[in-house]
């Protein structure tokens, strides 16, 4: 599914005083990071329809910024340790050279892997996903630039 743009919606979907009007979603998440994206895709597993909103790339602190970056950081640092204690078990270990940019980008091409399978599992779930900032004025979300979307609950 492509991503969707808050301001290709009717505006007249925002008006939240019109009873008659029909929700667009059911349910809208802001944040597709690990709490954002397990809640829409578990509203989606129960039927119900669900967008969200991510401003940056999927996966949130856990994926981007926290648990996966920091645990290959961590496990690259243990390798020094490593070559020392190879020794004692009869491995000889030649020059050790450390770079930098080449761990980066590994890091930088694991993450987005993930971020791609985050991706594929809203579209398997039927998630409508808005890669925007969103924020609300007054009980429904709208983007930075004013679009909005008129949800049951977000
Ligand atoms: C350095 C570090 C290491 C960590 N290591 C671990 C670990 O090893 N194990 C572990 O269990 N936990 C770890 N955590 C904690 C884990 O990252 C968080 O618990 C988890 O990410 C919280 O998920 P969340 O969905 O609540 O929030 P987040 O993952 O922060 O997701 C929030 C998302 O919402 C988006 N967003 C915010 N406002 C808006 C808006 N208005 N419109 C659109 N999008 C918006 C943000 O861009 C973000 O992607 C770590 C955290 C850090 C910082």
């Amino acid at each position: 599914m492509a991503p969707a743009n808050l301001d290709t919606l009717d505006d007249s979907v925002n008006n939240p005083g019109d009873s008659t009007m029909a929700y667009d979603f059911d349910l809208f998440v802001i944040g597709g990071g690990s709490g954002g994206i397990a809640a829409a895709r578990r509203a989606a597993e129960y039927g119900a329809k669900v967008g969200l909103a991510e401003a940056g790339r999927l996966g949130g602190t856990c994926v981007n910024r926290g648990c996966v970056p920091k645990k290959l950081m961590v496990y690259a640092s243990h390798f020094p340790d490593q070559f020392e204690a190879a020794a004692g078990y009869g491995w000889t270990v030649g020059e050790r050279h450390f770079d930098w940019p080449t761990l980066v980008k590994a890091l930088d091409t694991e993450v987005t892997r993930l971020n791609g399978i985050y991706g594929t599992m809203l579209d398997k779930s039927s998630v409508q996903l808005f890669p925007h900032y969103a924020r609300f004025t007054d009980r429904y979300p709208q983007n930075r630039n004013g679009g909005g979307c008129h949800p049951r609950h977000s």
